[in-house]
């Protein structure tokens, strides 16, 4: 038996779509009874369904027996409602990603759940001390971030917000244990700390297509460096047509030149490999990556529209920027506070967005570079690209002392 106050025995799940699936698996996947709650019927029943058929499948993989795979969908029942779920330890609510939607939910369950209950959002971007401020136990209001397909990515993002107690917080990365998760604490901001870090690295990459680079290069290149896969690639898995309709909900980001491609692509229903194209074309049923002129000629066509003159972006200068970006970014997270070691920041690399083992993750490839050079490499990005480039506080102070970003 645990010591800690927060013991998590019983579980719900409110969302029964793409990521509260994954989430229902790993918690029983842990032992963890799950109560599942979706205000549509249809969606709790394809859920259901599609936990079974994940299940039946492991069972012809031959990764699980068929008594273990009846004992964990035995643990997952669906709810119709809150009081049904009053009695549960820990809440994970994984709808559509809206702050007034979530806010309501959680509202709801605070004035229903008994007092000891932790509740946790999957949000990817919001602002989890909004969420927890329309609650009366914000000190038991966290973020729970997993990664898609939840059930079998490693990483799990907790993310500590302004009032989360620290035994709310160990509770959260004992389960993520127990779910055989990779489990890093991150501070509560826009992006928490591998979605703040990829915000940075994607705009170079979106910034090199529009100067002369095209999509298959720019991916080329960070692939021969040992990632899984490259930004365009990565785009193509999840969904060019995610970010598209972001930006169309929030009514901004859509003169961004930056997405003119992704916007050109989408109207074209090019969304990637659900629709067998995106920036590359898909057989039927394969997922094998085919290079696709037509893209190459959108790219070209999008860029001269905005009137850049293209010149040729070689694989040192893609992955110079697209590395620095992450770096750099990096560095700000830990010098603020949001990621409590360099080597978090790697977890979440190495274990959410196929950052090159071998390489060790962005801030120990850093320091294997030295952080003289690294201020050096910035500088000169800075005076040539803009002050965007300008190095964290952090690579300065530690250039200056010869220090590495490993024991800042
Ligand atoms: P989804 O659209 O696949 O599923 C959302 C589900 O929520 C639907 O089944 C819907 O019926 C249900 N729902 C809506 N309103 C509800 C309510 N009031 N009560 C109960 N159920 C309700 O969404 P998703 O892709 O699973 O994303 C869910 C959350 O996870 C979002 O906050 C998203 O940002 C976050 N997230 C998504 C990913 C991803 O790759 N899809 C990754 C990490 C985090």
């Amino acid at each position: 038996m645990s010591q800690n106050a927060y013991d998590i025995q019983r579980a719900a799940v409110i969302g029964a779509g793409t990521m509260g699936r994954g989430i229902v698996m790993c918690l029983a996947n842990a032992g963890v009874r799950v109560q599942w709650v979706d205000n549509n019927p249809q969606m709790l029943e394809q859920g259901m369904a599609a936990v079974a058929q994940t299940y039946a499948h492991s069972v012809r993989q031959g990764r699980i027996g068929e008594a273990e795979a009846a004992e964990r969908r035995g643990r997952v029942e669906s709810a119709a409602n809150y009081s049904a779920i009053r009695d549960v330890d820990l809440v994970i609510e994984a709808v559509y990603e809206n702050l007034e939607l979530k806010q309501t939910i959680f509202r709801e369950l605070d004035a229903v759940l008994k007092p000891s209950a932790i509740l946790a959002s999957n949000t990817s971007a919001l602002n989890i001390d909004a969420i927890a401020a329309v609650t009366q136990r914000p000190a038991q209001v966290l973020g729970l971030h997993f990664f898609s397909p939840a059930h079998i990515m490693k990483l799990l993002e907790v993310v500590r917000a302004a009032k989360t107690a620290p035994a709310v917080l160990q509770a959260a990365t004992a389960l993520g244990e127990r779910m055989g998760k990779v489990s890093v604490v991150a501070g509560n901001c826009q992006g928490f700390i591998g979605n703040r870090m990829l915000d940075t690295y994607v705009r170079e990459a979106r910034s090199m297509l529009l100067e002369g680079a095209l999509p298959s290069e720019v991916d080329e290149a960070m692939q021969s460096f040992g990632f899984a896969m490259g930004p365009f690639r990565m785009f193509d898995v999840v969904g060019i047509d995610l970010g598209w309709h972001a930006r169309e909900l929030a009514g901004k980001g859509q003169d961004d030149p930056l997405v003119q491609v992704d916007n050109r692509l989408c109207e074209l229903g090019r969304y990637g490999q659900k629709t067998g194209n995106g920036f590359y074309h898909y057989e039927p049923g394969s997922r094998q990556a085919e290079h696709d002129p037509e893209v190459d000629a959108l790219v070209v066509g999008v860029s001269r529209g905005l009137g850049y003159e293209r010149r040729a972006i070689g694989a040192p200068e893609i992955l110079e920027r697209c590395l620095l970006a992450l770096v750099n970014e990096g560095a700000k997270i830990l010098q603020e506070g949001i990621a409590e070691s360099a080597h978090d920041i790697d977890l979440v690399y190495l274990n959410g967005y196929g950052f090159p083992a071998a390489q060790g993750g962005p801030m120990a490839w850093a320091d294997a570079q030295g952080m003289a050079q690294i201020k050096k490499r910035l500088l000169a990005l800075e005076k040539n690209r803009g002050e965007h480039w300008h190095p964290a506080g952090l690579i300065g102070r530690l250039a200056a002392e010869g220090g590495r970003l490993s024991q800042a």
